[in-house]
C-alpha cells in the first residue's frame, strides 16, 4: 500500500464516524429499512436484498410490498407454491433468484423453524445467498461486523483509493479496501450508508464530491480523476441469438403457453413455444417442424428484440389459430388473465407483437412500448412490465 492509502486505512474510525453522521442526516427512507431503531427483521432484509440484486430500488419497491402483503413471514412464503412466487416475480428478471428465494424460504421455514442463521458462513450455505447478500443480512439484520461489497461500494473504494486498474481484475483489492475502512460500530448502518452514498452522491457519472462526507480524504478527488473511476475494462460485444416463436390461438381466444425447463435461463417460467435460440437465422421452412402443431402458420411483421445479461435475442413470430380440442402439450391461457402466469417480459413482447398493444391480456395499453423495441432482462424488464400495466 502507498503511504497515502495507508493513511486512509489508518483513519478508519474517523471516516466511519463521518459516514454514519452523514447517513443519519441523509439516508433514504426505504420500505425495508429501519432507521434509528432496532435491527430490521432478517426476513425483510433478505427479501429486499435478493430483489435488489441486479435491479434498481425504484423497480423493487412495489414487488417488495406485494410480497410482504402476500407473505408476511418466511413461513408464509415457504408455504406458497413456486408457481405463485414466479408469477409475482414476473418482470423483475433474473428468474433464478425467484427459484432460489422459494427454495431458501422452504429451507429456513422447515429445516430451521423459521429462523435465519446469523453468521456469514452459515448464511452462504442457503440457496441463492452469495457473499454480498450474506454480509448484508449479517450486518443489517443481525448487527454483526461484515464487509458488504457491491458495485456501489467498489466504485466508492476505487475513487477513495484512486485505484486505476480496471475491474474485474482488481475486485479483490477493492474488497480489501472496503474491509480496511469498515468500522466496528453500527455495521448495518454503515453498509446502508455506503449504498446510499453510491446512489445519491458518489454516482457513476459526475460524483457530487462537495456533498460527500469523505470529500477531504478521497484520493481520486485529490488527483482529479474520481469521475473516471472505476476504470473500465475493454467492452466485449454480446452475441446475438435468434429464434422463432409460435403464437397459437384457440377458437375460444385462449393462447398456448408451456413451461420452460426448471434449470437454466428463465427456468420454470412460462413461454410461448419457440425454436431453439441460436446464432444462425432461421427460415420459416426450417422452423415449422418445431411448431407445437400443424396449422396455417403466418409470419407476423416485425421482430422482438430483448437483451439478456449475456446475449441479445431476436425472435421472429409465427401465428396460427386452431380448433378447440386440438391435442397439444401446454397450457391454454386466458389472455385476460396473463398475470396469473409467470410470463417474462420477452414473452409479453412476443404476444404484443402478435396481437398488438390492445390484444394482450393486461388491458388496452399492455406493452405499448414493447413490440419490436429492446429492453434488458433486469431493471428495464421491470420497467417494461410496469409500464404495461401488469403491476
Ligand atoms: S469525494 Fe467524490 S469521488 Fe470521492 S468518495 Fe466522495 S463522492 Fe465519491
Amino acid at each position: 500500500m502507498t503511504p497515502e492509502r495507508r493513511a486512509l486505512a489508518d483513519a478508519r474510525d474517523r471516516l466511519g464516524r463521518d459516514m454514519l453522521a452523514w447517513y443519519d442526516r441523509n439516508g433514504r427512507d426505504l420500505p425495508w429499512r429501519v432507521k434509528g431503531g432496532p435491527h430490521p427483521d432478517p426476513y425483510r432484509v433478505w427479501l429486499s436484498e435478493v430483489m435488489l440484486q441486479q435491479t434498481t430500488v425504484a423497480a423493487v419497491r412495489d414487488y417488495y410490498r406485494t410480497f410482504l402483503t402476500l407473505w408476511p413471514t418466511v413461513t408464509d412464503l415457504a408455504s406458497a407454491s413456486l408457481d405463485e412466487v414466479l408469477a409475482r416475480w414476473a418482470g423483475l428478471g433474473y428468474y433464478a433468484r425467484a427459484r432460489n428465494l422459494h427454495a431458501c424460504a422452504r429451507h429456513v421455514a422447515f429445516e430451521r423453524a423459521g429462523a435465519f442463521p446469523e453468521t456469514e458462513a452459515e448464511l452462504r450455505t442457503l440457496p441463492g445467498i452469495g457473499a454480498y447478500t450474506a454480509a448484508a443480512i449479517a450486518s443489517i439484520g443481525f448487527g454483526h461486523r461484515a464487509v458488504v461489497v457491491d458495485g456501489n461500494v467498489e466504485r466508492i473504494m476505487a475513487r477513495m483509493f484512486a485505484e486505476t486498474r480496471p475491474r474485474p481484475g482488481v475486485r479483490k483489492t477493492l474488497g480489501d479496501y472496503a474491509a480496511a475502512l469498515t468500522p466496528d460500530g453500527r455495521p448495518g448502518d454503515y453498509a446502508q450508508a455506503l449504498m446510499d452514498l453510491g446512489s445519491l452522491v458518489c454516482t457513476p457519472r459526475s460524483p457530487r464530491c462537495a456533498e460527500c462526507p469523505w470529500t477531504h480524504d478521497c484520493l481520486g478527488k485529490k488527483a482529479g480523476i474520481a469521475a473516471d473511476l472505476p476504470a473500465k475494462a475493454p467492452k466485449v460485444d454480446k452475441p446475438v441469438r435468434r429464434g422463432v416463436a409460435f403464437v397459437l390461438e384457440r377458437d375460444d381466444g385462449r393462447i398456448l403457453l408451456r413451461r420452460r425447463p426448471e434449470s437454466g435461463l428463465l427456468g420454470a417460467m412460462m413461454e410461448v413455444p419457440s425454436t431453439d435460440w441460436r446464432s444462425d437465422a432461421w427460415d420459416t421452412a426450417e422452423a415449422l417442424p418445431h411448431a407445437p402443431t400443424l396449422a396455417a402458420w403466418t409470419p407476423v411483421p416485425g421482430c422482438v428484440r430483448h437483451t439478456f445479461s449475456h446475449f441479445h435475442l431476436e425472435l421472429s413470430v409465427l401465428r396460427a389459430r386452431t380448433a378447440s380440442g386440438t391435442n397439444v402439450e401446454g397450457t391454454w391461457a386466458d389472455p385476460a388473465r396473463l398475470d396469473d402466469h409467470a410470463l417474462p417480459a420477452v414473452m409479453l413482447k412476443v404476444l404484443t407483437l402478435a396481437f398488438g398493444p390492445a390484444g394482450t391480456a393486461s388491458g388496452g395499453d399492455a406493452g405499448s412500448d414493447l413490440g419490436s423495441s429492446s429492453s434488458s432482462d433486469s431493471a428495464t424488464e421491470a420497467g417494461s412490465r410496469a409500464r404495461a400495466g401488469t403491476h
